[in-house]
């Protein structure tokens, strides 16, 4: 029995045992199955650390180049700035001498240099010296003297040329800028640069800045050249139009000379006429009425003829003194506001029995009434004139109207007729003293070539105006203006 309990207690520990081993050596494989892993895993994270490291280390390098770049265009912004803030303050000089003044120390500084100057080619003249000295300024003149041809439009000349040896050796000068300043197709003046500021040394950008500049300021050069140009005609100009108004002004006043003579002329003849006229004039009445006895039939006919002819030199002088008068203004002009278009109805109504008699249809288009400035006995007188005209001129049969409109504030009257009509190129006569129209149909009809003068005064004292149309064989009509009374 005790031998059976010992074999079964041997079997199980073996089993046990067994088991122990087999659970051992499983879990063996699987830590070296894990140890495997770990070492890949180590593997890869290692290499993910030397990605990461390479990449830090790249953007490391990438925002130091950022960095630079960002001072670069900062520089670059500050710079345009600069020109911007220099090209708009010297936009509108229009003198030299204030466009050199706006390169300042400041101005200079901005481009990265501390001293400028700025002497033209032709004279030699210092423009503008910012810094250097007497005996630096005559070594620049001897330069520019000795190389003046080097300069040409685009030069832009740095210690790298080869001609500015001796510049250098004279005056130990290192750092500087030359170049032109172009006027037209000339080098005005050079522009030089000297001691850069800038703690890099010189770049490209200050190069391209003084260059920029420097053809900024040929251009500016250019359109003072230009204004000064313009001035200069425009004070031509004004010096013609000034002696063109003297002689003008003095032409007119001999005119107004001439005319004031004429009108004196016609006024003290018309005035030495008119009594011996109105002696004539009241003889020949009395003789026609045979006041003095009877008179025989031929003589009577006579007398007739001759008090008619009076009769029309009266009227001629009166209308001849009228004109005078109102020329050297030595009439009383009454404007004030009055009804036209009464008037004009009043006007007709008084010539209506001579259109009747002439069988000839006068009728209006006219308001009911129509307030306007006028001198009511002056502008009865125009209308009269034109409607006689229009009544002499016109055959019978014909029609004459005369109208009234509100036209631009203004009222416009017209007196049109179906007569013999105007020849255009008589037109721009029709107002001058004496004209008439050169045709046998209107010799025929009596007249002295007074009355439209006279109309043309008239409403020139209104400051208004007066025109005619006409077409020949088809009628003629006269259009005046005059200021409306309530619009004042
Ligand atoms: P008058 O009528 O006394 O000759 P005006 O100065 O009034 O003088 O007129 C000048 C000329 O203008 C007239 O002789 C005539 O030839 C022409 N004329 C004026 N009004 C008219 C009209 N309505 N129709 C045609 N001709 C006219």
């Amino acid at each position: 029995m005790d031998y059976l309990f010992s074999l079964t207690f041997d079997a199980v520990f073996v089993l046990f045992l067994n088991i122990i081993i087999i659970a051992l050596v499983i879990y063996l494989y699987h830590l070296k199955k894990i140890l495997t892993l770990g070492a890949k895993r180590r593997a890869y994270l290692e290499n993910i650390i030397k990605d990461l490291d390479h990449q830090t280390k790249l953007i490391i390098k990438s925002d130091i180049e950022l960095k630079l770049y960002q001072d670069a265009v900062n520089d670059k912004l500050k710079k345009l700035s600069f020109l911007k803030h220099f090209i708009s303050s010297s936009l509108n000089i229009l003198d030299r001498e204030s466009l050199f003044s706006q390169i300042t120390k400041g101005v200079v500084q901005s481009i990265g240099f501390e001293n400028a100057a700025i002497i033209t080619c032709e004279g030699l003249e210092v423009k503008i010296n910012q810094g250097f000295s007497e005996g630096e300024i005559d070594a620049l003149k001897k330069f520019i003297t000795k190389h003046r041809e080097v300069f040409t439009r685009s030069a832009l000349i740095t210690p790298d040329s080869e001609i500015c040896g001796e510049l250098k050796r004279a005056f130990s000068f290192q750092e500087f800028l030359m170049c032109p300043i172009v006027l037209g197709s000339e080098i005005y003046a050079v522009f030089c640069l000297y001691k850069c500021i800038v703690p890099e040394g010189m770049t490209e950008d200050e190069r391209e800045v003084f260059s920029i500049i420097a053809m900024y300021l040929g251009q500016c050069l250019d359109n003072i050249k230009l204004f000064e140009a313009l001035y200069r005609s425009g004070e031509e100009l004004e010096g013609k139009v000034k002696q063109k108004t003297f002689e003008l002004t003095k032409t007119l006043q001999e005119i107004e000379k001439i005319s004031k003579m004429k009108s004196d002329f016609i006024s003290s003849v018309s005035h030495e006429l008119r009594t011996p006229l109105t002696s004539i004039k009241g003889y020949s009445s009395l003789l026609v009425a045979e006041k003095f006895g009877a008179l025989t039939p031929a003589a009577k006919e006579r007398l007739q003829k001759i008090d008619n002819n009076v009769n029309k030199l009266v009227d001629m002088v009166n209308t001849l003194l009228d004109i005078s008068r109102i020329e050297s203004k030595r009439i009383e002009i009454n404007i004030a506001p009055g009804d036209i278009a009464k008037l004009i109805q009043d006007v007709a109504d008084l010539l209506m029995p001579q259109t009747e008699s002439e069988n000839i249809k006068l009728s209006t288009r006219i308001p009911s009434t129509l307030s306007v400035l006028m001198d009511k006995n002056l502008i009865e007188r125009v209308l009269i004139n034109l409607i006689n005209n229009a009544i002499k001129f016109t055959p019978q049969g014909g029609e004459i109207m005369i109208r009234c409109e509100v036209k631009n504030k203004r009222a416009i009257i017209s007196v049109s007729d179906t007569g013999l009509g105007i020849p255009k190129h008589d037109l721009e006569n029709i107002f001058q003293e004496f004209f008439r129209v050169d045709d046998p149909k209107h010799k025929e009809v009596k007249g002295s070539g007074l009355g439209l003068s006279l109309v043309k005064r008239i409403i020139e004292t209104h400051k208004e105006t007066i025109w005619v149309a006409s077409e020949v064989h088809k009628g003629t009509t006269f259009h005046f203006t005059l200021k409306l009374a309530e619009d004042v």
